[in-house]
């Protein structure tokens, strides 16, 4: 089954669009990111998969880990983001990028 990652998520009180931004990892060295003020979460159009999903996964629990201050540390999210993309696999549920677009 798939699911399609949504162009706005809403979390808590704070919407966040999804967008693709072209280089992030040559520019910032990171495939994925998110910014709270502005609002979205960026992820590197040259990344395809679970490597994808997982970086998308990963800015989710960053927003989740602000915003009930959860103190997690950094490494501890890219825990959460892969357990729970085994999980979303177990299931036999993939992410579906097509509604995301460039920044
Ligand atoms: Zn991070």
């Amino acid at each position: 089954m798939n699911i399609k990652v949504p162009k706005k998520i809403k979390i808590c009180a704070h919407t966040y669009d999804t967008k693709f931004i072209l280089n992030l990892i040559l520019d910032d060295r990171t495939d994925a990111m998110v910014h709270h003020r502005l609002g979205y979460i960026g992820v590197d159009s040259t990344r395809t998969g679970t490597m994808r999903d997982e970086a998308y996964l990963h800015e989710v629990f960053e927003i989740i880990n602000r915003l009930w201050n959860c103190q997690l540390e950094h490494d501890n999210m890219d825990r959460l983001a892969e357990g729970f993309l085994v999980f979303l696999q177990e299931l036999g549920i993939t992410l579906d990028w097509s509604e995301i677009e460039d920044a």
